[in-house]
């Protein structure tokens, strides 16, 4: 628990501030209602799987089967300036279809809340091993990075910048296949030479030019490649400070005046470098990713064994049931989130 307060305040500070608002996600996609079966009302919450920064996750089982719902309150939605970032997050997830992002499997509203009710992922996430071995083998780093990759890859093909890319979102399904959840920052871009000004995401993995407000776009998710990359390796993200402000002052300068710790070698290092450039159209993997999966780092790596699920997962989550939640951190049962009544019908079409 106080490892996850900790990086919570201060390595993982997500962004509440949002300055501006992103348009409609103009993301198409058939009505998952027309096939809805799922009642509500005959969903059983099991337990609480993560609390937010804009809502709680539990887990819930139907015909014995295990899903995680998603809940946010709309008064704490609109009152936060998230209203279209939750549209953005079902419409997003909902035009997805690839074994490494989560599966979005039906959503409900009523009078006070939002709900999108998802394939469960028990194995937790790669945050809390991570935080279990302090740091990982470069073998395990490589078969994380290679799942972000991919993930990432498929939402760039689509024009989706995903903008929250970390250790908490990537979680692990049974098997130990890593999938990237939370999709509350992801946009759609008019096109592939577009941009966006939305201050968000998570402090410590934003881009200089989103801090600088020059306007992003898919250089923001390489820019989040290095400094994942070097979590995974180290621990802890490369820029964190207690203060936001010097954490964001820290990123713009770089990684120049950075000192490096001892687990993370020149080869690695030149990488990180490499995704963290300053001008995004320099970072290692623009518009091609191929590029980054030919960087002497993978040598070795046989991307094909991974994408075919051929290569054993470095973490196989131990597992009683499918409705365990051993790999979860405790959260608390009570939220401080708004839960007043929403009746506005700012998600007529949710
Ligand atoms: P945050 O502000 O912490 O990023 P959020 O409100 O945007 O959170 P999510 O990241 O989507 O919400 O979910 C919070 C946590 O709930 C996850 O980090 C994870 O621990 C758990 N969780 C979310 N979706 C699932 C899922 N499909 N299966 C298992 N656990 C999940
Ligand atoms: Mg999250």
């Amino acid at each position: 628990m106080l490892v996850r307060q900790i990086s919570h305040q201060l390595l993982h500070l997500k962004l509440h501030d949002v300055s501006s608002i992103d348009g409609d996600a103009e993301t198409s996609h058939e009505s998952i209602n027309d096939s809805a079966q799922i009642q509500l009302s005959n969903l059983k919450t099991i337990d609480t799987l993560g609390i937010g920064g804009y809502g709680r996750v539990n887990l819930v089982t139907y015909n014995n089967k295990a899903f995680a719902l998603k809940i946010l309150n709309k008064a704490h939605l609109k009152n936060t300036n998230q209203k279209e970032h939750i549209k953005n997050e079902k419409n997003i997830l909902l035009a997805c279809n690839s074994d490494f992002i989560i599966k979005l499997n039906q959503t409900f509203r009523d009078s006070k809340r939002l709900y999108l009710l998802m394939e469960y992922c028990p194995g937790g996430e790669v945050f809390t091993h991570l935080r279990i071995k302090g740091k990982f083998e470069e073998e395990t780093a490589k078969y994380y990075m290679a799942a972000a990759m991919e993930a990432i890859e498929y939402l760039h093909s689509k024009c989706i910048i995903y903008r929250d890319l970390k250790p908490e979102n990537m979680l692990l399904d049974k098997n130990g296949y890593p999938k990237l959840a939370d999709f509350g920052f992801a946009k759609k871009l008019s096109s592939k030479y577009g941009s966006t000004f939305t201050f968000c995401g998570t402090v410590n993995y934003v881009a200089p030019e989103m801090i600088l407000n020059k306007g992003h776009s898919f250089g923001v998710d390489i820019w989040a490649f290095g400094i994942f990359m070097y979590e995974l390796l180290s621990g802890v993200p490369p820029f964190t400070h207690a203060d936001p402000i010097d954490t964001y002052k820290a990123i713009i300068s770089g990684f120049e005046l950075m000192e490096w710790p001892l687990s993370i070698n020149e080869q690695t290092k030149s990488l990180i470098c490499k995704f963290c450039r300053m001008k995004p159209i320099h970072r290692l993997g623009y518009g091609n990713l191929e590029y980054a999966r030919k960087d002497e780092w993978f040598k070795g790596f046989d991307f094909e064994a991974f994408r075919d699920r051929k290569m054993r997962p470095p973490i196989i989550p131990k597992l009683k049931n499918l409705t365990d939640t051993r790999n979860f951190e405790k959260v608390p049962a009570e939220d401080n989130f708004s839960s007043d009544e929403d009746c506005s019908d700012w998600d007529f079409d949710f």
